[in-house]
């Protein structure tokens, strides 16, 4: 089976990780700092938080903009349920705003109307999360002036889009957010096995969501309520978690770091190739900004069903028994029994359903073979047809 994404580990990133292991420290040691300075410095962001997974740095981005009981954040129903179930950890709730259905991001028109109505009913969210769906940004500066305007505070889920530009920019230098989230699953851009990162240019959020990584416990007296004890004194002074990164994490990314451009070029050579070979099948290919470089974390296609005799769930099944380990991003989120129970339902957010009934990601990675490309969409014609 190809599978949909695979990371690339090379001799270096190993060799990285080994130095660690015979080093003094497993972790809180002097490699999640150096991640966090030169990732903050690669994407042109201030401050960096390193954690151990993108789910626990957007927990910590929302709980640092104070989101909790009686707030409201929104994001769009084609994400990981980790960009909502944030919002529910803090106890606050979730709506969500329908996709722009080429580039699956979160619709800026839909998003504008949606303002308008809850703010007639005075329900406007505390926060929005728009995602980079697919390693491309979403119309960002659009979307980033229509919260300010209402005094929504912006989370990026830059989950699939390291590396990705939005206006010649690298993502993640929050100009159009409070906070940017990036996730180093395998899958994902670069990996640190399990690992996430918070960038922020607020210096306040930096150092809230670095307390709560570990426990709301500091050693540093300024921050401490009355003078400290002596050299053994910590304090707690609010209640975190332990959502730490460890030292071979970090060396892991720190070393995939120095092949960020070089992944992202790779995907987009990949993804062109694609391009041209699905040209004369009968599926829509991604549609990219013209403002955006995407990070092309996933590669989706979308059937044209009415020209197709087979259905969707037919086409996916003869994919996987043919050996290509096609997949689908995302099940709506407003439609998992979960949710359900949070009182959404079938044709809440009608985009993001047909998206559903259509979508299929095709594998993507750096070292899938230009060969294996042409033989997955020959795999792709024979399931169609
Ligand atoms: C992968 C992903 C996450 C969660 O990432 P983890 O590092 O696995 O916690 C969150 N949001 C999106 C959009 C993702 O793709």
């Amino acid at each position: 089976m190809i599978p949909y994404g695979r990371q690339d580990i090379s001799q270096a990133d190993i060799d990285a990780v080994v130095e660690v292991l015979r080093s003094d420290f497993l972790t809180q040691g002097p490699v999640v700092p150096l991640f966090e300075q030169s990732l903050a410095k690669k994407v042109g962001a201030d401050f960096a938080v390193a954690v151990n997974s993108a789910t626990s740095a957007l927990h910590l981005a929302v709980s640092s903009l104070g989101l909790g009981k009686g707030d409201l954040l929104w994001t769009s129903p084609i994400t990981f349920v980790a960009s909502s179930n944030c919002a529910l950890y803090c106890g606050a709730d979730v709506d969500f705003v329908d996709i722009d259905p080429d580039s699956f991001n979160m619709c800026p028109v839909a998003l504008k109307k949606k303002f308008e109505e809850a703010e007639a009913k005075g329900k406007l969210p505390k926060i929005i999360v728009p995602v980079h769906m697919c390693g491309q940004s979403p119309k960002a500066d659009e979307i980033a002036k229509l919260a300010r305007s209402y005094g929504v505070k912006i989370v990026e889920d830059a989950s699939h889009a390291i590396g990705a530009k939005y206006q010649g920019k690298y993502v993640g230098d929050c100009r159009f957010s409070d906070i940017t989230v990036f996730s180093f699953h395998p899958v994902k851009i670069i990996t640190s096995a399990e690992g996430g990162l918070a960038t922020t240019n607020d210096p306040e959020l930096a150092q809230k969501m670095a307390l709560l990584r570990s426990h709301g416990i500091t050693r540093d007296p300024s921050l401490m309520t009355h003078e400290s004890h002596g050299p053994w004194y910590y304090q707690q002074v609010d209640l975190g978690y332990n959502y730490r990164m460890t030292e071979m994490q970090a060396a892991l990314g720190l070393s995939q770091l120095s092949r960020l451009d070089e992944f992202v070029a790779r995907r987009n050579v990949l993804a062109k190739n694609y391009g041209s070979l699905l040209v004369d099948l009968p599926v829509k290919t991604p549609v990219i900004h013209r403002e955006a470089y995407s990070a092309f974390h996933l590669y989706v296609i979308r059937l044209q069903l009415n020209k197709i005799r087979r259905s969707h769930k037919e086409v996916f099944e003869r994919l996987r028994t043919n050996g290509v380990g096609a997949n689908l991003h995302y099940i709506p989120i407003h439609t998992q029994p979960y949710y359900r129970t949070l009182g959404f339902s079938d044709g809440d957010f009608p985009l993001s359903e047909q998206y559903y009934n259509e979508a299929i990601s095709i594998p993507l990675y750096p070292g899938l073979s230009k060969e294996s490309q042409s033989w997955l969409v020959n795999m792709l014609r024979d399931a169609i047809v």
